[in-house]
């Protein structure tokens, strides 16, 4: 994202009732503009929100990334794909248990999962083609495990169904499970996850600007209702809110079971 959709959104920010700006990406703190973005973002009083995958802490001039987050009171959602070792690194490649211990254990030494004000949640997706399992269950578990193996604490887990774009689409294709995990998802509909969709209650900038009802529609390129602004230059507050959300095939798995959003 460059300097002018960065400042485009702040514009926004400053002029319309937004609470909250949550920041996501491959790895959104290796854009050169975001600790300007989180600065200016917490100072007008929004709560700022990271995704972050914990191991970027050890990439060359982060290493004090935590410390910075912790004088805003960012919160931060960090993915633990498994809290074992083994499960971990087979998702995400050798070393990354280890490196997000370590993450955890910094975080929760500035006060992260401690303090109310600084918040620490954990993401888990499966890793196969099924539902994540009780979402209440598995916060239990990871948080049993963590906290006797490591004395690591954390405010809630968030589980995620895998929507099928990119590499997840990829698998499912190549493993011939495509039509088997979507007939899943519609199996697993559940009406009483359509108030929570992240679609009704967020809009998403994409990198170069343009506007999408989520993140799975940027995956996918599907940018938000014709009818509205398409891109942040051009937000009007008003029209965006009333927007008729554009929706395919991939939002069953938003709304099966527990709902991932
Ligand atoms: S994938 Fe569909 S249901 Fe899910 S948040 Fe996006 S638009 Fe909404």
């Amino acid at each position: 994202m460059d300097r002018a959709t960065i400042d485009a959104s702040l514009k926004v920010l400053s002029d319309c009732n937004i609470g909250t700006v949550d920041l996501t990406g491959g790895a959104p703190e290796l854009n050169p503009y975001l600790r300007e973005l989180i600065i200016k973002t917490a100072r007008s009083g929004r709560n700022v929100t990271v995704r972050s995958n914990l191991t970027v802490f050890y990439e060359p001039g982060m290493e004090d990334l935590p410390d910075f987050y912790s004088e805003y009171n960012v919160e931060i959602i960090a993915s633990l794909p498994c809290y074992t070792e083994t499960g971990a690194d087979d998702a995400r490649g050798k070393g990354t248990f280890s490196k997000s211990i370590a993450a955890l254990k910094r975080l929760n030494s500035l006060g992260y999962g401690i303090v109310p004000e600084k918040k620490l949640n954990l993401v888990y997706n499966p890793m196969g083609a099924f539902l994540p399992s009780s979402q209440a269950e598995l916060e239990t578990r990871y948080k049993k495990e963590l906290g006797m193996s490591f004395g690591i604490v954390f405010n809630c887990l968030y589980t995620f169904a895998n929507m099928p774009v990119g590499r997840f689409s990829e698998f499912l294709v190549r493993s011939g499970n495509m039509a088997t995990y979507m007939e899943k998802v519609k199996n697993a509909f559940n009406p009483g996850t359509l108030g929570n969709l992240m679609c009704r209650h967020l809009i998403n900038v994409g990198w170069d600007g343009t506007l999408y009802d989520c993140d799975f529609n940027q995956a996918l390129g599907i940018a938000v209702d014709k009818n509205c602004p398409r891109h942040i230059r051009d937000y009007d507050h008003a029209v965006l809110s009333g927007r008729k959300i554009v929706m395919g095939e991939h939002c069953f798995v938003c709304s099966a079971g527990q709902g991932s959003t």
